[in-house]
């Protein structure tokens, strides 16, 4: 199955009213794979429909990626144009919402070596940090969304011929977005409700340290005094909310950077610019990652280590049952989008400054003496499983159980 014409002309109105919900006069920023351009220039027709001034689309060819990984001379790799890293801030300053199409090949730069890949991410990340900010501050709307290129679904499901993985991988999509919903717009709505709920609930709680018990995990994460759980639909600084990513199982707030000791086991494969990276656990001590393993990719895991002095440390802490539409499907799908919305997750690097409270508004020294980790990377990891439980200690130094056998147990 290819999307129909009516299925292409939904998901993109998704994108557009509940991802970054456009506002009449705004600009929207689509980037996306070239794979992807039936669906970008419906999403272009959805925007303008719904009253944008511009549509501006930034393709990208993982082909031509993957040719300059292997041909272009070491110090190229570190160079990133500032032209490109200012017009994306410019678009940002001036309101625009960015719709992301996240469909990477996993293992395209397999076989590349992973200094390289590390010398190009890290530029392009030190030169987008200014409009990286923007997004993680939520000050603009953005939504990453996804969409079954050949490359990707032949990963998921290899047994199967190409045009069948692509079909199923469509399916996949299609459930998890609630695009096969009556109402799909509808259906977010009350999604979010939902969310919301479990939030306010967290909000509450105040909890001081939670503790992480399962295969190969013993881990405790302190949390700073002023954290805020945040999931489903947030508001931009606009006031106006948007889904930063569809699909969304999880609730998120940020750990104390210094704060996170012991050891956690990854229970999925993470797709890291290109390579995978399985089977792996770090040790944590005061917050740093001071030990780790892994099965496959553990080169890729160091160059990420090395990115910067945050990258050692977590910058976010997130929730999902593992009895959830997406865990469910029992699909390794290979893109944290969609891997991380069906699994508890940490992430190493950048702390959102949204999960705490006033922090949009704080200084990096100010973020920092909070406990929010700083880095130019944030890279999401999972962690979650049927088998694994989660205490929080509650500011009378109460334990109480949050998650038991991989489910909410509050
Ligand atoms: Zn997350
Ligand atoms: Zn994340």
């Amino acid at each position: 199955m290819i999307l129909s014409a009516k299925q292409l002309d939904h998901y993109a109105e998704l994108a557009v009213k509940v991802g970054v919900n456009v506002q009449s006069g705004q600009t929207v920023v689509i980037m996306a794979p070239i794979a992807a351009a039936n669906l970008v220039r419906r999403i272009a027709a959805s925007a303008y429909e719904a009253g944008a001034r511009h549509v501006h689309v930034e393709y990208n060819d993982e082909e031509l990626s993957l040719i300059k990984y292997r041909l272009a001379p070491e110090e190229a790799l570190g160079e990133y144009p500032m032209w490109r890293a200012r017009s994306m801030e410019e678009y940002a300053e001036n309101g625009a919402a960015f719709i992301q199409i996240y469909a990477p090949n996993p293992d395209l730069l397999d076989g590349v070596d992973a200094s390289r890949i590390s010398t190009a991410t890290r530029a392009a990340a030190q030169a987008l940090s200014k409009y990286r900010a923007y997004l993680m501050n939520h000050t603009n709307s953005w939504t990453l969304i996804s969409y079954a290129t050949p490359e990707w679904a032949a990963k998921v499901f290899p047994g199967l011929a190409v045009d069948e993985a692509v079909s199923k991988l469509w399916e996949k999509i299609i459930d998890a977005t609630r695009l096969n919903a009556e109402d799909p717009i509808q259906a977010w709505k009350k999604h979010n409700e939902t969310l919301l709920q479990k939030v306010e609930q967290l909000n509450a709680k105040r909890y001081k340290q939670l503790r992480y018990e399962g295969p190969g995990t013993s881990l405790t994460v302190d949390l700073p005094e002023h954290h805020v759980w945040l999931g489903g639909a947030k508001g931009n600084g606009e006031g106006n909310l948007f889904n930063p990513n569809m699909p969304t199982e999880e609730v998120f707030t940020m750990p104390h950077k210094d704060s996170v000791n012991g050891t956690v086991r990854s229970t999925k494969p993470l797709n890291y610019n290109g390579q995978v990276i399985d089977g792996f656990s770090l040790t944590f001590k005061n917050g740093k990652v001071i030990d780790f393993t892994a099965e496959q990719g553990a080169d890729a895991l160091t160059k990420m280590l090395e990115t910067d002095e945050g990258a050692g440390s977590l910058g976010e802490i997130a929730l999902v049952p593992h009895d959830s539409p997406i865990s469910n499907s029992n699909i390794i799908f290979y893109n944290t989008l969609f891997d991380e919305n069906a699994s508890c997750h940490l992430a190493l690097g950048q702390a959102y400054p949204v999960n705490l409270d006033g922090g949009p508004e704080m200084k990096p020294e100010e973020l920092a003496a909070h406990g929010a980790n700083r880095s130019l990377i944030h890279v999401d990891f999972m962690i979650g499983s049927a088998d694994l439980n989660i205490d929080g200690v509650t500011p009378d130094g109460k334990t109480e159980a949050i998650f038991r056998n991989g489910n909410w147990a509050i």
